[in-house]
């Protein structure tokens, strides 16, 4: 059997599923029970001429969490009448967005979540110097992603996620208007990782975004053509105009209904089995399969994150970049980028760069090592530079 067949792909690709799947069940059993999704608040019973103590027993409120949201002082404070607080409106949203920040709070990890970020920096920084330092080759590459999907993704669990960071904090705000200050940070984090080293978080780091990645890579030839069937690269302006469309809509309808329709299709739940239902399942299962063939589905038409990242990737420090004394207009970085941004940014026309996952497949196959993952500033080609025989 060749390298390459496609009996080996569709093997690989369905035995990482099923690691994927049975590990993840194994991993959330060993941490038990949070299922790090908030619960839904339920409707509370308020009446303005209740007391504290009352609308405490009503809606089953222990008195440290009524201590909490009324800001008591003591016991005799129970005593005092709703209506000191405000309008009825007012107290159901305070007390609304109290509750549900304390709900984000019990359902964290809160081991997890700092061993989480402790290990992303030293795996990120670990693979920057990695990659930076050896030729980047397919097997390196895919050892990568997939020791980042088992500690990430399989270990680590589904959350935190940086799609969760921007999803949960928009839906969030719609249903209880608060803010959860840690989620805020990390995406702080996860930012600031884009704005020093464009999509690192995205390319080496994010549990969904890997997976896709290395699904995508075992259809593939070390010359970047599929083995099964033919890559697909989809037109930037579609796949963002998508994007765009699709975080418009979720906000419409979490602000509208509180509905959060990324919830019953959301990718990262690979990871968290038991919450994926038939829906998800069904989604989840296009979109990998899909993901053979077109690079990032999700990351590309679908992420919150993919698109705050690709706005915060317009500043990043060190990002990929051709140096136009030295390359030969063979085109082949463009032919080999698994999306359509080598190509844009070899153009000189092109304004706009689609996002870069700094995978540098880009890097690998240039003849004269003109491609660079560094601080160096990206330069138009000169005039005429590629006008003839480009492959972009
Ligand atoms: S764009 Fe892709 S890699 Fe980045 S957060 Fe979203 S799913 Fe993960
Ligand atoms: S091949 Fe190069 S330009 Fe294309 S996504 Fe990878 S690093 Fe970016």
């Amino acid at each position: 059997m060749s390298e390459h067949s496609p009996f080996k792909t569709a093997a690989s690709f369905i035995f990482l599923i099923v690691l994927v799947l049975g590990l993840s069940t194994i991993s959330n059993r060993i941490w038990g029970g949070k299922p790090e999704a908030a619960a839904k608040s339920k409707e509370l019973v308020l009446e303005a001429g209740m007391t504290i103590a009352r609308f405490g027993q009503v809606n089953e409120l222990p008195n440290p969490v009524l201590k909490e949201i009324f800001g008591l002082k003591d016991k005799a404070d129970l005593q005092k009448e709703l209506k000191a607080y405000g309008s009825t409106e007012q107290i159901a949203s305070m007390v609304k967005g109290k509750l549900a920040l304390a709900a984000e709070h019990a359902n964290k990890n809160w081991i997890k979540i700092p061993v989480k970020f402790g290990l992303w920096f030293v795996f990120l920084i670990s693979v920057f110097l990695l990659m930076g330092k050896r030729k980047v080759t397919p097997g390196l590459r895919n050892g990568t992603l997939l020791a980042s999907i088992l500690l990430f993704g399989v270990v680590l669990g589904a959350d935190p996620s940086p799609m969760g960071t921007v999803k949960d904090a928009i839906h969030l705000y719609a249903t209880s208007h608060v803010i959860f200050p840690p989620r805020m940070i990390a995406l702080a984090v996860f930012l600031a990782i884009v704005f020093l080293a464009n999509k690192y978080i995205c390319a080496w780091g994010c549990q969904a975004g890997t997976l896709q990645d290395l699904l995508f890579r075992i259809n593939r030839t070390d010359k970047a053509k599929a083995v099964i069937g033919r890559q697909i690269k989809l037109p930037f302006a579609l796949t963002n105009t998508v994007r765009c469309v699709f975080l418009l809509l979720f906000t419409i309808i979490a602000f509208s209904s509180g509905f959060d329709i990324i919830d019953p299709i959301d990718p990262f739940k690979i990871f968290k089995p038991a919450y994926l239902g038939l829906i998800g399942g069904i989604f989840v299962g296009v979109l990998l399969l899909a993901g053979l063939f077109i690079y990032r589905p999700w990351c590309h038409l679908f992420c919150p994150f993919g698109l705050a990242g690709w706005l915060m990737e317009k500043t990043s420090r060190v990002r990929i970049s051709v140096d136009y004394e030295t390359c030969i207009a063979c085109g082949k970085c463009a032919a080999a980028c698994p999306s359509t941004v080598m190509g844009a940014i070899l153009k000189r026309d092109k304004k706009t760069i689609p996002d870069c996952f700094a995978c540098y497949t880009c890097r690998e196959v240039c003849p004269t090592d003109s491609i660079r993952f560094s601080t160096r500033k990206r330069t138009l080609p000169p005039a005429g530079h590629f006008e003839k025989g480009t492959n972009q």
